[in-house]
């Protein structure tokens, strides 16, 4: 054969080597969409049901995993004095401050953390190591997160996500940027407070606002004696005392001023307790 007619001869089995093949995939396909094999069905269900399980994931509360913090605390007895000294804003620097002085009273804290930095995980984790409890703040902190029930629960179950990377715990807590009550939520959404911690409760949250206030927020650095006599000023008062309080990178008083603090409300009988679906709850009244 010469080297012309080889080639001619090649191109024509390569030829009709492609229409083989292109009839060939053709009967399959079509055997296929008339025909769905058990196999295509499965696959065609499973995915349904991830994209199902993912929206649901998206939308509505996120799925629980063990370990849980849920349990840890120990509810309190009709008239015990409990103390639960909160801790918002976190993690920054100051957490492991916050830490070493509680731990040198042996006393445990609810860490309300929020996305503060890229990288936090580290601290969440470290935070949740050591102990301590943690709940959810949101992730922005932005009070643009009010503007409707799904930008709020989008924002919540980033930091969601972030803890349960960061831990392996699905956390429940929740405290909102400003509290309940606040009112600068009417600038975005009428009524969206109500919504929201009807919704909370619904999915499964337990929120946590403060019946004590540390006033270390008031103002840019408050001084360490305004925040001791602020957050003591309850002992007596009430026998469960939620204390507000900041985990901020400005509020080095705040981590000063957590001895006098302690010491105040062990020598007045309260017990020290992390904030759980079994504590003490404060809620205050719902202005929008
Ligand atoms: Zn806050």
């Amino acid at each position: 054969m010469s080297r012309k007619k080889k080639n001619q001869f090649s191109r024509a089995a390569m030829a009709a080597f492609f229409i083989v093949l292109a009839a060939v995939f053709a009967v399959l396909a079509f055997s296929r969409a008339s025909h769905p094999s058990k196999q295509t069905m499965q696959t065609v269900g499973e995915s349904l049901t991830d994209e199902v399980t993912q929206t649901v994931t998206e939308t509505t509360q996120p799925p629980i995993a063990a370990p849980t913090r849920a349990d840890t605390g120990k509810t309190p007895e009709p008239g015990e004095k409990v103390i639960y000294l909160t801790f918002d804003d976190g993690p920054t620097e100051n957490t492991s401050k916050i830490m070493d002085a509680l731990d040198r009273y042996g006393v445990k804290g609810t860490f309300f953390v929020v996305h503060s930095y890229d990288g936090c995980e580290k601290q969440i984790k470290e935070i949740y190591d050591r102990g301590h409890q943690i709940g959810l703040h949101t992730y922005s902190h932005r009070y643009e997160i009010y503007r409707s029930q799904d930008t709020y629960f989008a924002d919540l179950n980033k930091i969601s996500d972030l803890v349960y990377n960061a831990t392996g715990y699905r956390c429940k807590l929740v405290r909102f940027p400003g509290g309940s009550s606040n009112t600068i939520s009417r600038k975005y959404c009428s009524g969206i407070m109500s919504t929201l911690t009807k919704e909370l409760t619904n999915r499964g949250y337990t929120y946590f606002d403060w019946n004590a206030d540390s006033f270390d927020a008031s103002e840019r650095v408050a001084s360490v004696e305004k925040i001791v006599n602020r957050s003591v000023s309850s002992i007596g008062q009430l026998d469960q005392i939620i204390l507000l309080m900041h985990d901020a990178l400005l509020k080095t008083t705040t981590v000063e001023a957590l001895p006098q603090i302690i010491e105040a409300y062990r020598d007045a009988g309260y017990r020290f307790d992390v904030l759980s679906e079994n504590s003490f709850v404060a809620h205050h009244t719902v202005n929008n």
